[in-house]
């Protein structure tokens, strides 16, 4: 999937110097000051454990000079990230992402297609019932502005927020919109947080949203989503799964204009998202009729004679595609033989037996391993009579 979008793997290490984060991720921001392993190393440096992949990637591409000669770089990266957080469901010191870059491009129609591309691996990993959160932070002015809003909206009630959130006014006010405390969801509720984009903002957020509209990728507006990060500008996005609990954020990303140069890069646009993949693999079980039919004791598909054999490696690859799990034989033996072999392997299995009788009327001779019963099945009718009575 990477790969159709043109993506290119980049591995950055597990440490870097702690101020790669600081300076990017913005000194105030709580992915900094409470959840980044930092320690000095023998030479007096400090390092931090990567809590997040964009800024290492940034690092990386600025110290191979890609900001100046690339005009365009698709990077995605996958391993592990480190925050100090009290564990919980859903919630780990240790965990993994799988992030994507583009460098390059400040169009809208790129944060559509990054977007997209989130939208096309949950797709794949057969995760159904997640939202699309989206939202435009703006550039540096509005986000000023919508900074002043905030700090004039809640500033009078300071004392009914949490008291992070008495801190973050100071630090970081737009990360009190995410906040999950029902005093401080109460307070941010009644803000007005229309209205503070640019001309130039909007127009780019109208063609995103636009965009994913005609390419019919539903989407929730959420004025509340800021993310939490100094680097955002423009279009902010996260895909959030109720099965997941309290943790419910799959994924995220946005556009981050200004961060390559804020690192001490030329001035490069760029869009990305990074998705947590426990998380996913969290979403996945919960989701019905994904799991692969797996016959009780197993199931093999045998042939009378090799002929048969292309005939039944279609046949297998037909039930994989069923949702069935099976195997079929690929080799140039006689089927006393894989009779044997499969009695052995799978004792209470079943084999689904081919020969050219079988092929020539459409039927597949079922045999039960266990008690040595045959019977003929219409192929139309084998997923449901071998297998879906068998689920489990
Ligand atoms: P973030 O970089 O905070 O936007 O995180 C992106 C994704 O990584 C989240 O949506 C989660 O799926 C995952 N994630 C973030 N922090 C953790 C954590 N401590 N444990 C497990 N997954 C996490």
């Amino acid at each position: 999937m990477l790969a159709l979008y043109g993506y290119e793997e980049i591995r950055t290490p597990l440490i870097e110097e702690a101020s790669v984060f600081g300076r990017s991720l913005g000194e105030g921001a709580e992915i900094v000051t409470k959840q980044m392993y930092r320690f000095e190393d023998r030479g007096g440096r400090t390092i931090a454990l990567r809590p997040e992949g964009t800024a290492p990637v940034v690092r990386a591409l600025i110290e191979h000079g890609l900001d100046k000669t690339a005009s365009l770089s698709r990077l995605y990266y996958l391993g592990p990230m480190f925050r100090a957080e009290r564990p919980q469901a859903g919630r780990r010191r240790q965990f993994h992402q799988l992030g994507v870059e583009v460098f390059g491009s400040a169009s809208p129609y790129q944060d559509v297609e990054v977007i997209c591309l989130l939208c096309r691996l949950l797709e794949r990993w057969q995760i159904a019932g997640w939202v699309l959160k989206l939202n435009s932070v703006g550039c540096r002015a509005d986000r000023k502005r919508m900074v002043k809003r905030v700090q004039a909206g809640l500033g009078k009630q300071a004392s009914a927020l949490c008291p992070d959130c008495r801190i973050r006014l100071e630090k970081n006010p737009l990360r009190i919109l995410d906040c999950k405390e029902p005093g401080c969801q109460k307070q941010t509720a009644s803000l007005d947080l229309s209205g503070d984009l640019c001309a130039d903002c909007r127009g780019h957020f109208e063609r995103v949203t636009g965009s994913l509209e005609r390419l019919k990728v539903p989407f929730t507006l959420d004025p509340r989503l800021v993310r939490g990060l100094d680097y955002y500008t423009r279009t902010a996005f996260e895909v959030i799964h109720e099965g997941l609990g309290a943790q419910n954020a799959l994924g995220g990303g946005g556009r981050y204009d200004d961060l390559v140069e804020l690192m001490g890069g030329a001035s490069v646009p760029a869009a990305g998202f990074a998705v947590g993949l426990e998380r996913v693999l969290m979403a996945r079980p919960a989701e019905a009729g994904r799991q692969a039919l797996q016959r009780r004791g197993g199931a093999f598909v045998a042939t009378v004679s090799p002929e048969q054999i292309p005939e039944a490696v279609a046949l297998v690859e037909w039930l994989r595609a069923q949702g069935v799990a099976a195997s079929a034989n690929l080799e140039d033996r006689p089927l006393k033989r894989q009779l044997e072999q499969a009695s052995k392997a799978m004792p209470q299995g079943c084999v689904l037996i081919l020969g050219e009788d079988e092929i020539r009327q459409g039927v597949v001779t079922v045999k039960e391993l266990s008690t040595g019963q045959q019977r003929q099945i219409p192929r139309s009718a084998l997923v449901e009579t071998v297998f879906e009575g068998s689920k489990g």
